[in-house]
């Protein structure tokens, strides 16, 4: 009955009325047309994402990260950003955004031009292999309490994300283990940062970890090693930081002045929300990740505002 109901009142929302309050900011990760992305949450297929932009087009004025920031009256726009700099993005989706004109800024993590193996992905590996509970037993950080929900208790700002990866190692190394990366589908050459019209690029630490997690030390290095990768292209580079993560816990005030001691002008949260139209220095995204991006948005709209 209760989905009935949402259901009546999100066909009745005028979407107009919606962008007179919210503006729509895009979190895409994976985009493109291989099938075997599909198992990815995140991915998102070259059709749902043109769909998607045309339907928004009709309402909002596509512009960069930082010309949003930049805009005093940001009524009627949306922008596009994109995260962790998979391959794909370029080598499959660019051309829908080129047909639609609307400009795309991806947010990278340099550590993956080295080749570095994603921290997550050693976590993912333990978890699927059934090797958490032995990983515990030689761990310094963790103990019996947290093998039942390691996945997310690995990610948790108590756990200096720094610290968790080189136990992994030590233990991978200790196992004679060889973990394969997903982020083999990241940019892995500087060949990925392209200079275009359409495109920007922007920080997203080097290395994902859970700022929150780090010391003011650790977070500085992460971030500025990112800035510093990307100062050495000739290309159009963004002024917003992206939180890994990008969850409020993720981050804390010492990264926020960090980012502010370093010129950012902002920073991009993911917490699955629609951006009230007001300036402030952190930024709300979505994830569109459904075909129907018009009930997305709706649906976002009654869990915000009712
Ligand atoms: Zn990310």
């Amino acid at each position: 009955m209760k989905q009935f109901i949402k259901k009546i009142i999100i066909s009745l929302v005028p979407i107009r009325l919606i962008f007179d309050k919210f503006n729509p900011i895009f979190l895409y990760h994976s985009l493109g047309s291989n099938s075997n992305f599909s198992d990815n949450i995140d991915h998102v297929n070259i059709k749902t994402l043109e769909n998607q932009l045309r339907i928004i087009q009709k309402y909002c004025k596509f512009v960069t990260i930082d010309e949003y920031i930049d805009t005093k009256n940001k009524k009627g726009l949306a922008c596009i950003t994109i995260d962790d700099g998979y391959k794909n993005v370029l080598e499959e989706s660019l051309e829908v955004f080129e047909k639609l004109e609307i400009p795309i800024t991806i947010f990278i993590n340099s550590s993956t031009f080295q080749g570095r193996i994603f921290w997550r992905d050693k976590v993912r590996y333990l978890i699927k292999n059934k090797l958490v509970n032995e990983f515990i037993k030689d761990s310094q950080l963790f103990n019996n309490d947290h093998t039942e929900k390691f996945y997310w208790i690995s990610k948790d700002p108590r756990f200096n994300s720094k610290k968790v990866e080189k136990e992994l190692d030590k233990f991978f190394l200790k196992k004679d283990l060889l973990v394969n990366s997903s982020h083999n589908f990241c940019f892995d050459d500087a060949k990925y940062l392209i200079s275009h019209p359409l495109v920007s690029y922007g920080n997203h630490s080097s290395n994902h970890y859970v700022m929150s997690s780090l010391s003011k030390d650790e977070q500085f290095a992460d971030i500025l090693e990112c800035k510093n990768f990307l100062k050495r292209f000739d290309i159009n580079k963004s002024n917003i930081f992206c939180i890994p993560f990008g969850g409020k816990d993720s981050f804390n005030e010492d990264t926020t002045s960090i980012l502010k001691e370093l010129g950012y002008k902002g920073t991009l949260l993911s917490e699955n929300k629609l951006n009230k139209i007001i300036n402030t220095y952190q930024i709300d995204r979505f994830m569109p990740k459904k075909f129907n991006i018009v009930e997305t948005i709706k649906t976002l709209y009654l869990k915000q505002f009712i």
